[in-house]
């Protein structure tokens, strides 16, 4: 053996260790009182699973062509975006006044930079907006008619109402009939070993115009840092700001030497309740590991990953 094999040899070998050829990515469809009874019709238990199915592998086949954390990312929420099933983008929910109000954000592990996006109203994919935010501008937050502005100098074209309104929900939400869970994230790790997140949602139904979740807030919704992990939340926004989850969850990892799925079972399971909070958290940490974990009867939830397979899930396991 001369000293090329051996070169060879231990090369092989960190990359082994490093975890850096595994990838894959992790979305949710938002978390909630969803039960077997809630989603007792199984043609619509069967689209939910097969709209997170496409999403997820094109995230996966976006990475597995050596594409960015970030662009899998924005692959996989845009196509959940574009789905009445949940609530974001084309499905969001409607404030107390009618009106869709959506918030979304991204942020890049690797270099630490992020964009969101809050109160938009006729962005098609407010996911697009918000990394267009971190690409083009010096901010990270950007609200309403601005986003709008950005949006359509950078060759973007505005959504009509109707795209958001399908008139069998907007008939039941008339009547407060209707309640819905469905904030969408996604995280990847990818083959260069760089963490992203990203969050879209059209909030909490019925809430104040004006008001703004967790999913556009860096820290609270959304957070990737390529030392720790990727993280996206769901649930009920107010409690995840107060408790910065997305970042905590980094924390314990990084400052007090957590897994990350012991920080994320911390967060969710320990600290949440203490102030009511309910929801869940999607993650994948810089070796690949992941963790889908919730404290409410279900989260639409799934992965594909290079060496763990692949599945979709909605009810506690
Ligand atoms: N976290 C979102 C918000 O508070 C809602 C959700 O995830 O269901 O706006």
């Amino acid at each position: 053996m001369n000293l090329r094999h051996i070169f060879l040899i231990c090369f092989f070998n960190c990359f082994i260790h490093t975890g850096q050829n595994k990838f894959g990515i992790v979305i949710h469809g938002g978390a909630g009182n969803i039960t077997e009874e809630s989603m007792k019709d199984p043609a619509k238990k069967e689209e939910y699973l097969r709209t997170m199915k496409i999403a997820l592998d094109s995230g996966y086949a976006l990475l597995e062509r050596g594409g960015k954390a970030t662009e899998a990312v924005m692959k996989a929420i845009t196509i959940l975006e574009d789905s009445p099933l949940f609530n974001a983008g084309r499905g969001s929910v409607w404030n107390s006044e009618g009106e869709v109000e959506m918030d979304a954000s991204i942020m890049d592990g690797r270099s630490m930079k992020a964009g969101s996006v809050c109160g938009v109203k006729k962005i098609r994919n407010p996911i697009l907006a918000a990394h267009l935010v971190m690409e083009q501008t010096p901010h990270v937050l950007l609200c309403g008619n601005s986003v709008e502005q950005l949006w359509v100098k950078s060759g973007g074209t505005l959504t009509p109402n109707a795209w958001f309104i399908d008139t069998t929900t907007w008939l039941r939400w008339k009547q407060r009939l209707h309640k819905k869970h469905g904030t969408v994230g996604a995280v990847a790790l990818d083959k260069s070993g760089n963490l992203a997140a990203g969050t879209s949602t059209g909030g909490m139904q019925d809430k104040m115009p004006g008001r703004v979740g967790d999913a556009p807030i860096i820290g609270a919704g959304t957070y990737a840092d390529n030392n720790g992990c990727a993280i996206s939340c769901t649930g009920h926004g107010e409690m995840f700001i107060r408790m910065h989850v997305a970042s905590h969850i980094n924390d314990l990892m990084l400052y007090a030497n957590m897994k990350l799925s012991d920080a994320v079972k911390k967060i969710i399971h320990q600290e949440l309740p203490k102030i009511n909070g309910t929801g869940g958290v999607i993650g994948i940490d810089k070796n690949g590991n992941i963790a889908m974990d919730f404290n409410t009867p279900g989260m639409f939830r799934g992965y594909k990953h290079s060496s763990k397979g692949s599945e979709v899930l909605i009810f506690k396991q």
